[in-house]
């Protein structure tokens, strides 16, 4: 047999072996047996230059031949095992697009601070702008700076938390309302006022369908000068409408406190039942929505105001109290307990 013959034959058999190679890694075993520099091929090759010259072209043109054959042969080989592999990776990876997403699970405002922010909104629109002020207060303003006498029952410390601080035991404390805002405010403010603070406010209270040691409320204060109390009927009416829907209709009935003079609970007709009697206005028709008053003028004094040139009127609302009677919602401590399927249904 001549060597070109003999390399056709292990061209043939390489070829046959190829279909077998069943990964990348073996081909690469099986090119360097056949085409690689040991292999009979390129063995060969060297071999040309002893080979006699009248032989030397066929057999040259030979090996020349089988190796680009064999090369050829391969490299297509390789290709079809890359993309059977590639194949398989995204096999593998394959996403299912038909499937529902998973969305991200998002917040949503806490009911009180919606009815907070609309509360705002109402008296913004009003002409109102919204005054902060710290939750750790002292006992003057929170208390002295309001009218409240040393011996109001309200500064008791069974009803309000006080806070180590200083040498007075009932110096600061966890402010019982958002009125200290309100003289505060005055301090830094001349003259015309209109303000709403809302804010936390804490008592000694324990928990129970009505009670919670924290809450929220909103402080309005307007002054200006000749302020009565129309001004405060006018404008209360008006929230009350905005509030629970047109049609309200309200009546005050007399109240104290100690930093208005004189101070009145506000009832609105009931928005369930339109007055008629329900549940929800405990078959009364009416519900209590706030406190408020005309401004006593020992508070205008003790920020400054001259209460012979300017009046004003205050009100106060529970935020979680305005969000029950909407909502009907029974009991106060829902608002803080960690059970989020009371609030996923104020979303
Ligand atoms: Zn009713």
């Amino acid at each position: 047999m001549s060597s070109a013959d003999r390399l056709r034959e292990i061209e043939a058999e390489a070829l046959g072996r190829l279909d077998a190679v069943a990964d990348l890694d073996a081909l690469a075993a099986l090119e360097a047996e056949v085409v690689g520099p040991g292999s009979p091929v390129m063995e060969a090759r060297r071999g040309l230059k002893d080979v006699p010259q009248e032989q030397r072209k066929d057999l040259g043109r030979a090996i020349n031949e089988v190796k680009t054959a064999l090369e050829a042969a391969i490299e297509a080989r390789r290709a079809d095992l890359a993309g059977a592999a590639e194949e398989a990776r995204l096999a593998g990876e394959r996403i299912d697009m038909t499937l529902p997403g998973r969305a991200p699970a998002r917040g949503t405002r806490h009911l009180v601070r919606q009815v907070w922010d609309e509360i705002v909104d109402i008296f913004m629109a009003l002409g109102y702008s919204v005054a902060d002020g710290p939750e750790v207060e002292t006992a003057y303003y929170n208390f002295d700076a309001l009218n409240t006498p040393t011996t109001h029952p309200s500064r008791f410390d069974s009803d309000t938390l006080y806070v180590e601080w200083g040498d007075d035991p009932e110096g600061v404390l966890l402010r019982t309302q958002t009125s200290p805002v309100q003289a505060r405010y005055m301090e830094q403010h001349p003259p015309p006022v209109y303000i709403v603070s809302p804010g936390r406010t804490y008592r000694r209270d324990t928990t129970d369908a009505t009670h919670t040691p924290v809450f929220h409320q909103m402080e309005g204060l307007a002054v200006d000068d000749a302020i009565t109390f129309a001004d405060l009927k006018g404008t209360l009416e008006h929230f009350a409408n905005e509030f629970f829907g047109a049609g309200r209709s309200v009546r005050f009935q007399p109240h104290f406190f100690p930093f208005t003079e004189p101070s009145a609970e506000m009832h609105a007709s009931c928005f369930a039942c339109d007055g008629s009697g329900c549940r929800t206005c405990s078959h009364t028709g009416w519900i209590e929505l706030l406190g408020c008053g005309v401004v006593d003028p020992n508070v205008l004094a003790a920020v400054g105001y001259d209460p012979s040139a300017v009046s004003g009127f205050a009100f106060g609302v529970g935020i979680e109290r305005l969000a029950m009677i909407r909502y009907g919602i029974p009991e106060l401590r829902f608002f803080f307990d960690p059970d989020l399927r009371v609030l996923r249904q104020f979303r």
